[in-house]
Parts: structure tokens; sequence; C-alpha cells
């Protein structure tokens, strides 16, 4: 018999593997009820049958293909709409191999999609439902080729850019509303999306891949102490806070009536 739970429901997009069947492991451990979507329903419903006998939470599965308008909007509806939902783990998302010239035009547009389009909206349906709410909480997987653009595909490391800057805009909108925003920078971690995205995860040092549930517990611990932004492998949080240090130094100089003098003429 499940239990009544006091966490509220997490909604886990990508939950069939790797990341974010992690996280609903973990979620469900700290007594979470849960709401899986992904596109493979046996791999969601083997997953939950198993969760809600372990842990004794209710464990629901939506699935969906989330490169697809209509489904973007479902899942957002029930985000939107479902007042039980309390954190959102915005997970689900593809990478691609090799340069951007010679990249398949649709495997570009589904990558889009599913990485930047159904993150947004699904962040703006749990956000609109947590602000009316006054609390609740949006976990969204960037990665830390957001910091580094130069060492991976230019598009893939280009939509995780984008999911760490609307976190950090997000968190400046909703945090002063009672929703806590974290953006989740994992380095190589070892899951499925290698082989999904076509790349020999064996060229890559293993003193490189963390495992997914060790990235996972530390990404919680980050969340656990509010962080905006965690890089589970960086070992030193002052290199962090000197470049968000540099960043801010910037701020009050990015826009004037006059060009710099190095410009003029
Ligand atoms: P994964 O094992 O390949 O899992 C990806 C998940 O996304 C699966 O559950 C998959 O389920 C789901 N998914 C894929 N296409 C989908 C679609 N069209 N609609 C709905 N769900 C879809 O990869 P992962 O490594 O756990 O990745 C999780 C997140 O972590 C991603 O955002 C990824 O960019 C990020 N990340 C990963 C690493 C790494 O090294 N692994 C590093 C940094 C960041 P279905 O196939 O059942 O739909």
């Amino acid at each position: 018999m499940t239990q009544q739970n006091t966490k509220g429901t997490a909604l886990v997009t990508g939950a069939s593997s790797g990341i974010g069947a992690v996280y609903a492991e973990r979620l469900a451990r700290r007594g979470y009820d849960l709401l899986l979507v992904a596109r493979d329903q046996q791999r969601l419903e083997k997953l939950a049958a198993s969760l809600s006998a372990d842990f004794g939470v209710h464990v629901e599965v939506l699935k969906a293909d989330l490169t697809q308008k209509t489904d973007i909007k479902t899942v957002a509806q029930r985000l939107r709409s479902d007042s039980a939902i309390s954190l959102l783990v915005n997970n689900a998302g593809v990478a691609l191999d090799g340069p951007l010239i010679e990249a398949n035009g649709d495997a570009i547009d589904n990558m889009l999609e599913l990485n930047i389009t159904a993150v947004t909206h699904l962040a703006a349906a749990a956000g609109a439902n947590f602000v009316a709410a006054g609390r609740g909480a949006i976990i969204n997987l960037a990665s830390v080729v957001a910091l580094a653009p130069e060492i991976f595909n230019a598009t893939y490391s280009a939509t995780k850019a984008y999911v760490l800057s609307l976190s950090q805009s997000l968190h400046g909108e909703l945090g002063k509303q009672g929703v806590q925003v974290q953006a989740v920078l994992p380095g190589v971690t070892r899951t499925e999306i290698w082989e999904r995205s076509g790349i020999d995860a064996n060229r890559i040092p293993a003193a490189m891949i963390m495992d997914a549930g060790e990235m996972v517990d530390a990404a919680l611990a980050g969340f656990d102490q509010g962080e905006l932004v965690t890089i589970p492998s960086l070992p030193d949080a002052a290199d962090w806070n000197a470049f968000v240090a540099a960043r801010q130094k910037l701020g009050p100089n990015l826009s004037h009536s006059q060009a710099a003098a190095r410009y003029k003429a």
C-alpha cells in the first residue's frame, strides 16, 4: 500500500535510462511520488513497478516524445495543472557526434526540440504552477560543455549553454517567489548517451568518466545546499566562484552610450 507523502510528486523526463533513471530511484528513496516521462513505455513501467515496490511511493508513467509539440504540450499541461507536482527534473536530452557542417539536419532539429524547446516549455509550465503554490523546484540538466564549448560538438554544447543561461535567468525570476532552480553540469557520465549518439566512449579516458549514481548523488547534495549551479566533479568551489565574480565584474560595463576607446579611430 502506498503511504501519504509530504514531498509531493517529482516529474522526471528521460527517466527510462541513465541519469534520469537514477534521479527517479534517489527521489523515490527520499519519499517523492513520481511521474516518469520518456518514449520507452515498457522500460518506464518496469522501473515504476520496482520503485513503488521498493519504496512504497506512487509512480505513474507518462509516455511522451519530447521532440513532438503535441507531446510537449501534454506534459506541460500536466505540469501546469497538477498541484501535487513539487519538483521538475528537466533531464531528457540527446547528444550529436561530429562537426556541425557534417551534421544531419533532422538530427539537429530533434536535438534542439528536446534539449531546448521542451526544456523551456516544461520549465515555464512548472514555474507557473510552483509560483502559484509558493514552493517547488526545477532541476535542469546542462553539462560542463556549457563552460567549455570547444571540447565537444558545437550544437550540443550550445544547447547546454542555453540550459545554463535559462537556469540562471529563471533563478532571477522565480527565486524570490519561493521556487528553487538548479542547473547541474555533469562531466562525462557513464550512460547510454554515448552509444545513442554514435560516440565511442572507449576513446574517453576512464579517469574522466563518472558513474551516474555518483553524479546524481553529488547533484542532489548541491541541491540540498541550495546551489544554483552544481558541477559534480569540480574539486574546488572557489574556482567556480571566481568565474562568477569575473562575469559579474563585466556587468557595469556591458552597456554604455559610447563605444570603448580601443574601437575608435
Ligand atoms: P541517456 O542514458 O541516453 O538517457 C536519455 C533519456 O532521455 C532516456 O531516458 C531517453 O528515453 C530520453 N529521451 C531521449 N529522447 C527523447 C525524446 N525524444 N522524448 C522523450 N525522452 C527522450 O542519457 P543521459 O546521459 O542519462 O542524459 C541525461 C541528461 O544528462 C541529458 O540532458 C544529457 O545531455 C545530460 N548530460 C549527460 C552527460 C553524460 O556524459 N552522460 C554529461 C552531461 C550532461 P527514451 O529513449 O525512452 O525516450
